[in-house]
């Protein structure tokens, strides 16, 4: 099984993503805060600096030795002023790391030179070292390779000098560098582990948000067919029988609250029958599509079409009072009956028989009104059919 580590491709030993891809992500994702750690730590250092300068120069004053120490530091500080201004809109070199490693080596340098000029009194030197193998490794932010290679070089530096010098107590120098260079490593493997692993867990975070986003988006586009599908009938796109129920009865209590008036049109395509037998159902549903269509170009975009059964339409109109809808639907009869849909050699046309109703706004159901509007359709076709029929309210 693999490790959590292993999972997000961590790298314990060096502190960083295996992959150097997912690496420079993470290092351009965190450059801002590390560049602003980075000027504050170097900040701090510029303080400190000149005020070990200051504060040795008023102590040991001026001799040659002296004046090297001085000389040195001075260096380290240009440096580290230098850096801080090349750095400024520049974060990419607080996250590459190599020029503040340099500094660290230089100030490790220095402090070398100090064991050689004061060897009789290193404490106060080592104490510096110490300090500052702590501040490379927690203060100064820089990849964990660079951290170790000043702190190793520190400790071993320091080493070798007290054993060139033969310093007293040899042995406790070494343990304490080596100490802190360990404690410093360990402490800077777990800032950058930890760092990393909210990196990992800030990016699959998101992938999971871009992926939920899309299917909610999938879900919606589905929910919306399934919506459309439930409303409306598949060869025509009209809306079915079910949906024009619920229609009905929301325009009838509108009407009844605007006081308006709403009427009902039931058409039922002329020998129908005959165009499937003679041209085949294929054909006859293009004149359904095709009747279908026409309906809908030649109403308002207020009033609703649907389609109840096979070869039979409804229309709702509302605010039309019967009167109006009369020559509204002849002009309709008259434009389905000069149209015609093409079948392989010839072109065919269809009539209707319309037969129009004015709902009863207080008492009306759908069917009731159907119902109606049947008799006068009847009536239509026995009186010979592309007509419109005027419905008498039962
Ligand atoms: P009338 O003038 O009296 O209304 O005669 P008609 O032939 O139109 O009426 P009838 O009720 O006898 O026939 C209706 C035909 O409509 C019968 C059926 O096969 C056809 N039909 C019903 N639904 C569909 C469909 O979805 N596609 C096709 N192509 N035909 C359909
Ligand atoms: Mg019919
Ligand atoms: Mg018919």
């Amino acid at each position: 099984m693999l490790s959590k580590e292993q999972e997000i491709g961590l790298s314990l030993w060096r502190g960083e993503f295996s992959s150097p891809l997912v690496e420079r992500d993470f290092r351009t994702h965190t450059a801002g805060s590390t560049a602003h750690d980075l000027r504050v730590a170097l900040w701090s250092w510029v303080v400190l600096l000149l005020v070990l300068i200051f504060a040795q120069a008023a102590r040991y004053g001026l001799g040659s030795g002296e004046l090297a120490i001085a000389a040195t530091r001075v260096l380290v500080l240009a440096g580290l002023l230098a850096l801080l201004f090349y750095s400024k809109g520049r974060p990419a070199v607080a996250t590459d790391g190599r020029l503040v490693t340099l500094l660290e080596l230089a100030f490790f340098g220095s402090l070398f030179l100090v064991y050689y000029f004061r060897a009789a009194n290193p404490a106060f030197t080592i104490a510096i070292t110490l300090l500052m193998q702590i501040a490379v490794s927690v203060v100064i932010p820089n990849r964990l390779i660079f951290t170790m290679l000043a702190a190793a070089v520190g400790a071993v530096g320091t080493v070798l000098c007290a054993w060139i010098l033969n310093m007293r107590g040899l042995d406790a120098i070494a343990l304490y560098v080596v100490l802190a260079c360990l404690l410093g490593y360990l402490s800077a493997r777990r800032q950058h582990l930890m760092q990393r692993r909210q990196f990992a867990l800030l990016r699959r975070t998101e992938e999971i948000n871009v992926r939920l986003t899309a299917e909610i988006e999938r879900r919606k586009l589905l929910e919306n067919e399934l919506k459309h599908q439930a409303i409306t009938d598949p060869l025509t796109g009209l809306y079915n029988r079910r949906h024009f129920e619920t229609l009905f009865e929301r325009e009838r209590l509108r009407a009844l609250r605007n006081s308006s008036s709403l009427c009902l049109c039931l058409i039922d395509l002329d020998f129908f029958k005959r165009i499937n037998d003679r041209y085949g159902h294929e054909v006859g549903d293009r004149v359904l599509q095709q009747a279908a269509s026409l309906f809908v170009a030649h109403l308002r975009q207020t009033d609703f079409v649907g389609r109840i059964g096979g070869e039979e339409f409804v229309l709702l109109l509302p605010d039309t009072a019967l009167a109006d809808a009369r020559p509204l639907i002849e002009r309709l009869r008259r434009i389905l009956a000069g149209e015609s849909v093409d079948a392989d050699e010839s072109d065919i046309t269809v009539t209707a028989t319309f037969a129009i109703t004015g709902v009863d706004l207080d008492n009306d159901t759908l069917v009731k009104a159907l119902r109606t509007a049947d008799k006068a359709l009847y009536d239509g076709k026995s009186a010979g059919r592309n007509r419109v029929m005027m419905a008498e309210s039962c």
